[in-house]
């Protein structure tokens, strides 16, 4: 197959390896109890995997953002989800870039050691949905700290993370020249936080990923733990996001590959009036179809990685790798449950699992339909609509 050759082979190799120690047992296990792969991420994070975006200096493998993509891919291409973990890999250059020298020095050690896990990232509230510049979580500073109130809804891995990149208010919106402004990022000591005005309630879901309301009543944090200038967090925090879509196209496009294989394997030897299923070509052409659209959506992701490796704007690029690598795991997945027929909905084959995994992207962490709007409007000019 194309795919299974290319210049990241030593680390597709070696996270391959790894992965083919918590074999598909492992992880419907994991789903069946609602619980974290914590031996997984461990593992992960001991063969130094979850480091890879940290510079050497502090202990990481200074990868970048492609080789992280493809450490993203091969997770969910062995049958695991990154939605445990990846949320350490898109934070964690909002830190590297933007971070004080001190803040630098004194997390990424610890990080890349595995003592601090960076796995949470505080946007989304429950009343502005995706307008994120009309958050309505505050921080108003109070001398050597900030104090928060307000919401936040669907953050995720807060039980099994130390930090959390929060995003929250520090100019009202009505103080403001433009509303991008005004916004500010904190680093969020989470074990801290839930002693002193931080509220964590669990959100169970469709899949099993660990997400939840937060409420925040009077959470001081130190102005320490600010990150860059204050008013200056939206342009921040959007460097994680495209970072965030461009690592969830690889976390699809390795779903699609999941898919892909288990039916391409499945077609070939379910029998059915008396020969494969996977000769008749209304079988074969939606897995080719899927494959196709996986392939595209993976050199779009490429180009995302290298243009933010470059440090170039790569915002139009990492939406367009999100969108195209989550239609075509989406319709991989489809055409894998389709084609397994009356097993396809058993868990012990896996695919219901995974179907229920990759629908997510058509929703978070961008919908579908703001990416569209975000070309129409960015990319090709056409009058905004909202
Ligand atoms: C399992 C899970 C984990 C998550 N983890 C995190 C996390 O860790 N941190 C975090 O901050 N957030 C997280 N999120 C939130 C996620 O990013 C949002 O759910 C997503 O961005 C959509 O926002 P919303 O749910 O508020 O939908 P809304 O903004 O209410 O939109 C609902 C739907 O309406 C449509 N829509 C909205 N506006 C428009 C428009 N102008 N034009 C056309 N269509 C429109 C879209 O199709 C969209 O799907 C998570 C969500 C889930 C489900």
């Amino acid at each position: 197959m194309l795919h299974s050759s290319d210049k990241y082979q030593d680390i597709r190799d070696a996270v391959r390896a790894l992965c083919a120690e918590f074999p598909d047992e492992y992880h419907r296990r994991v789903d069946e109890e609602r619980a974290y792969p914590e031996e997984f991420v461990d593992a992960l994070t001991k063969a130094g995997w979850m480091a890879a975006l940290i510079p050497e200096e502090y202990g990481g493998s200074g990868l970048g953002l492609t080789e992280a993509s493809v450490i993203m891919e091969e997770i969910n291409r062995a049958g695991g989800n990154s939605g445990a973990c990846h949320g350490q890999m898109y934070n964690m250059n909002t830190l590297v870039r933007h971070g004080s020298k001190e803040q630098r020095d004194f997390y990424l050690p610890k990080i890349a050691a595995g003592e601090l896990r960076l796995q949470s990232m505080g946007v989304t509230e429950p009343t502005t949905g995706t307008d994120t510049t009309k958050i309505k979580t505050t921080a108003v500073r109070k001398g050597d700290r900030y104090v928060i109130n307000g919401q936040k809804v669907w953050i995720s891995r807060v039980q099994h993370s130390d930090l959390m990149i929060l995003l929250a208010r520090t100019t009202p919106l009505a103080e403001v020249k433009k509303k991008s402004e005004g916004l500010s990022i904190f680093l969020v000591d989470i074990k801290q936080a839930v002693k002193s005005g931080m509220t964590v309630k669990p959100i169970r879901n469709m899949v099993n990923h660990e997400t939840n309301e937060l409420f925040f009543d009077d959470l001081e944090i130190p102005v320490e733990n600010l990150i860059g200038e204050e008013g200056m967090g939206f342009k921040y925090i959007l460097t994680g996001l495209n970072a965030e879509r461009a690592l969830i196209a690889a976390e699809c496009i390795g779903d699609g590959y999941w898919f892909t294989d288990r039916v391409t394997a499945y077609v070939k030897e379910r029998n059915v009036f008396g020969r494969p299923i996977g000769q008749n070509q209304g079988v074969q052409f939606p897995i080719a179809e899927g494959f196709i659209e996986i392939e595209a959506a993976s050199l779009m992701r490429y180009e995302a990685c290298r243009l933010y490796d470059a440090g170039e704007p790569c915002g139009a690029q990492a939406n367009m790798a999100k969108y195209l690598a989550a239609k075509a795991s989406w319709e991989a997945a489809n055409a894998c449950l389709q084609f397994h027929g009356g097993f396809g909905f058993a868990a012990e084959y896996d695919v219901e699992r995974k179907f229920r995994e990759t629908r997510l992207y058509q929703v978070a962490p961008i919908s579908t339909n703001l990416i569209l709007s975000h070309v129409a409007e960015h990319i090709l000019g056409l009058p905004r609509s909202f």
